[in-house]
């Protein structure tokens, strides 16, 4: 297929290098390019964020030992993966130099197949952890997270959050369990775009909202249970007014029983699917499209965006300014594009996997409070280095020179680094979650594959069937017990805080495991996808990730408004 430019819409169309599908580069598009020094890319925006999703794996952890200290620590690096894996602790400190594992510049050899060696060499941080947003205190099981308290399996979250668990993009939260996306809340429960809540438990899309279940599209509501779309009220059961006795007589028969909380998902379910829907979550925002962009400007395919401006292609960032095609992050920063986990002040990374307060440093890997890099693994305070060496300014022009000629040669310079260097397998990363792919689809489009994700099995010392419904009789040893997911059977068990915070919030035991939960809950997100369709009420237009033949009523901003309650 041959790329061809419309004239009289300053668009152009390209075909994609990887799936061949035609995509649009618009004109605000070539700017930013220029402005970055990269040529418009080749691949599809849905390609160019696989490429780059694959390199943040999340929460596929592994028990290991530090390869310095010897302590037991879990890692996103496989064990079977030829990588030398420090603590975090290690990693950081001077007890070791990344320096020492420079790598001559060849100018005989591809710059990749040099960066492949060094990225072998230079040990590993088991996690990844965000200075810039703070230590995580006893909360070892975190990773992509940074300033978490007590944080247990609790993913791209952070500052200021304490006692959370088994969630992912929680800032500023307490006592939270279960949940996706969401801003200072408090005793929250498997819930998903909450902000500014305390005690929701299974709410969706929930702002200033007070002790309330089974809610969706709710605001400023308090004690509402089963209710979708309402604003303002209190005591609602299922939309319906009731007194306050009654309320709390019925919502007490059904609190803290797994089969009748089953049944009640069952008819929520049911019963909201009758309910007209917003045709996206942005809110306060201006010529942005994507979903659950909030307090932003000109964000253009996004999807989980705050407080940016001039945005394009991304996913999960913050703070940020002229930025695109990035994962995580980016906290104060601008001109970065192509990146996982860049930020903290950073200022024009291209092709970069976790670079914090930098600026000039392309095609390098967990890179800080640098300058003028490329190629670069683990290097801090680090000025005109390429594979770790340090060199002149004169030498240093010569070789990027080189480096630069040689990959837009190869028409790759600008692409993401490339999936031959990943340490992990399609299946270990957030491109799972977010485009799912069978083994074999991800093998035919040049991904791994990690067959060996480490889940112990057979170890359950009691059924499901023999959890007792109600969590008022669960008995304090029962965190001793292993269970087996229902859906997966995976072994899992709960953590003392955990059983804590069920107690408090009269919530039954969960027959899941917690990664069941969170692939549900990615599931009731809906995905980073976007399709045209028209809102069911005038027939407009719209732009939403509602595929066109799912069952919800999806309304225009517009019509939506006019049906609120
Ligand atoms: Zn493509
Ligand atoms: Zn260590
Ligand atoms: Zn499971
Ligand atoms: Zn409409």
């Amino acid at each position: 297929m041959e790329s061809e430019t419309r004239p009289h819409s300053n668009t152009s169309v390209q075909a994609c290098k990887k799936c061949q599908q035609n995509f649009i580069l618009e004109t605000d598009d070539f700017s930013f390019y220029k402005k970055m020094d990269v040529p418009a890319p080749k691949i599809c925006p849905d390609c160019r964020f696989k490429l780059r999703a694959i390199w943040r794996n999340e929460r596929t952890l592994y028990n290991r030992t530090c390869g310095l200290c010897n302590r037991s620590i879990i890692s996103m690096y496989n064990p079977n993966s030829p990588y030398v894996v420090y603590c975090n602790d290690c990693w950081v400190s001077d007890k070791w130099d990344p320096f020492s594992y420079a790598v001559n510049y060849d100018f005989s050899k591809s710059f990749f197949e040099q960066f492949k060696e060094l990225l072998l060499k230079v040990p590993k941080s088991a996690t990844y952890s965000s200075a810039a947003t703070g230590p995580n205190i006893n909360s070892e099981y975190a990773n992509f997270a940074g300033g978490n308290k007590d944080g247990y399996l609790i993913f791209n979250s952070g500052p200021n959050n304490e006692n959370c668990a088994y969630s992912r993009g929680l800032m500023e939260s307490r006592d939270v369990y279960d949940v996706y996306y969401a801003n200072t809340i408090e005793n929250t429960y498997e819930s998903i775009n909450i902000h500014k809540s305390n005690g929701i438990a299974w709410g969706q899309n929930v702002s200033d909202c007070i002790d309330s279940r089974f809610i969706l599209n709710c605001s400023g509501c308090q004690n509402c249970f089963g209710c979708v779309n309402l604003r303002h009220k209190s005591y609602y059961f299922f939309n319906e007014p009731l007194t306050r006795d009654e309320w709390l007589k019925r919502v007490s028969e059904i609190s803290g029983s797994f089969i009748k909380t089953e049944e009640i998902k069952t008819k929520f379910r049911e019963f909201s699917i009758q309910f007209p829907h917003r045709s996206n979550n942005n809110l306060k925002v201006t010529n942005c499209d994507g979903d659950y962009i909030f307090d932003s400007k000109n964000c253009h395919n996004c999807f989980e965006v705050s407080s940016s401006e001039d945005i394009r292609h991304s996913f999960s960032i913050k703070r940020s300014k002229d930025c695109a095609d990035m994962i995580g992050h980016c906290r104060t920063s601008e001109l970065l594009y192509n990146g996982v986990g860049v930020g903290a002040g950073s200022r024009r990374v291209i092709c970069s996997w976790w670079v914090e307060s930098s600026q000039d440093v392309e095609y390098s890997f967990a890179t800080r409070q640098s300058n003028n890099c490329i190629g670069c693994d683990a290097v801090k305070n680090g000025s005109l280095v390429i594979l770790n060496k340090k060199y002149s300014k004169e030498e240093y022009k010569k070789i990027k020179e080189h480096t630069t000629k040689e990959l837009k040669d190869k028409d790759i310079y600008g692409d993401f680094l490339p999936s031959e260097l990943c340490p992990f397998g399609y299946n270990e990363s957030i491109a799972q979650d977010n485009i799912p792919l069978t083994k074999e689809e991800a093998l035919a489009q040049g991904f791994r594959w990690e067959d060996n994700i480490q889940k112990t099995e057979g170890k359950e010392t009691m059924k499901p069937e023999k959890i007792l419904d109600h969590i008022k009789d669960i008995s304090d040893d029962f965190i001793n017990e292993v269970l087996i997911c229902t859906e997966c059977s995976r072994n899992y068990r709960l953590i003392k805080r955990e059983l804590e915070f069920y107690r408090k919030m009269v919530i039954p035991i969960p027959r899941k495991c917690w990664n069941c939960r969170f692939l549900d809950r990615i599931n009731r997100r809906g995905p980073y996808q976007f399709w045209k369709r028209n809102c069911d009420k005038c027939q407009k237009e719209i732009t939403t990730n509602y595929v066109p033949d799912r069952l919800e009523i999806v309304y225009c901003e517009s019509c939506y408004q006019k049906e609120v309650y």
